[in-house]
């Protein structure tokens, strides 16, 4: 057992309050790793806020992190101690159905027990003065220390400052990953909601060769940052009000090619849906509706050619393909600089989430220790 500092939610629109917790060590087939970054998510606020209730409390949050394996469980054989990581809410575990089929990088090996805040093995790892603390996304980033399931263990290249590759695990992977593969060269783009992912898609929509990328978000701030990552043309949702997707098919002679979704409000993944182009338009949902949310599909959009669909973590595969957005952050060609405009210690968990919450910062990285 040993002591870490971590952030626990105990109950959702509380603050959290930072403890001192029980670690117990890895068992088979997991990995004791120290978080030295961490990354606030808006999914984390999610929980935190009791917008969605469905995960349990209390809880270590976090699940956009980077440290160090400290100590492997039995049978851990491709991770060892040193070792710089990033935990994967996704596992990928190379053998059940869903990461044979060569279709999807979402595996079910520990989703299970991952949504019921404990380890593929049964229980929490995490305890305080004798209580159960559960995990969350089975990652738990907010503690200094964490146990994670070696399937949802990415190594890293070693060169790379935490508080940067810790944006590998959530925000900037699922931008740049869900926006590289959906993005032709020469093409008109929309991305509506410039959060944390909303940028990432923007430069993964330029890395891809967009021509031309127009971002939609209500914020003056975020619409500005999003010029730096290559957004084209911007569009104030608020000021636009109903006209906002005739808008975008004035702009662009009858509709995007692509279209991403990342804020999770269902008028904008509405909008986003019939700002494509008839023929091929394609939008791609990644952003987490309030919980129940329902969008008004006319089948005859979908007649004529157009897709709806979803990305999850941009779709990549975490265990084998986040080795490659390391490459690609440390050559340059993915920009994290103007990003992150909030590091914290630990400490200031919640003056990270206030700030998220009134639109004062794009993304907040607290660093443990
Ligand atoms: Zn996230
Ligand atoms: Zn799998």
């Amino acid at each position: 057992m040993i002591k870490s500092r971590a952030a626990v939610c105990h109950e959702a629109g509380r603050p959290m309050t930072i403890e001192t917790i029980d670690v117990a060590p890895p068992k088979a087939g997991e990995v004791l790793i120290e978080i030295m970054a961490t990354g606030v998510c808006h999914t984390d606020a999610v929980i935190f806020w009791g917008i969605n209730r469905n995960s349990p409390l209390p809880a270590v949050l976090g699940h956009e992190g980077a440290g160090i394996v400290r100590e492997v469980g039995e049978g851990v054989a491709t991770v060892r101690p040193g070792d710089h990581v990033v935990p994967l809410y996704g596992a990928e575990c190379g053998e059940c159905l869903h990461c044979r089929s060569g279709r999807t990088n979402i595996c079910w090996a520990t989703r299970k027990t991952r949504d019921q805040g404990i380890l593929p093995e049964g229980s929490s790892r995490f305890s305080l003065d004798g209580r159960t603390i559960h995990h969350f996304m089975g990652t738990s980033t907010f503690s200094r220390y964490t146990v994670v399931p070696e399937v949802a263990v990415a190594r890293v290249r070693e060169d790379l400052p935490f508080e940067q590759v810790c944006l590998l695990g959530c925000g900037v992977t699922t931008g740049v990953g869900a926006a590289l593969r959906d993005t032709r060269e020469g093409d008109t783009v929309a991305v509506f909601g410039l959060g944390g992912v909303g940028v990432n898609l923007v430069q993964g929509a330029r890395l891809a060769g967009a021509a031309r990328i127009i971002g939609i978000d209500p914020n003056p701030m975020k619409r500005a940052l999003a010029i730096k990552f290559g957004a084209t043309d911007l569009l104030d949702p608020h000021a636009l009000g109903p006209r906002l997707t005739e808008a975008i098919l004035d702009l662009t002679g009858g509709g995007v090619d692509v279209s991403f979704e990342s804020s999770g409000e269902p008028s904008a993944m509405r909008s986003a849906f019939e700002s494509c182009r008839l023929g091929w338009g394609t939008c791609v949902l990644l952003g987490v509706e309030p919980e129940g949310s329902e969008i008004g599909v006319r089948p005859v959009m979908l007649r004529y050619g157009r897709t709806l669909k979803g990305s999850y973590f941009g779709g990549v595969k975490g265990r084998s393909e986040l080795g490659r957005y390391a490459d690609m952050l440390a050559e340059g060609k993915i920009r994290v600089d103007n990003l992150v405009t909030h590091l914290l210690p630990i400490d200031e968990v919640n003056r990270a989430f206030d700030m998220m919450r009134s639109g004062d910062s794009l993304r907040t990285v607290l660093l443990h220790g």
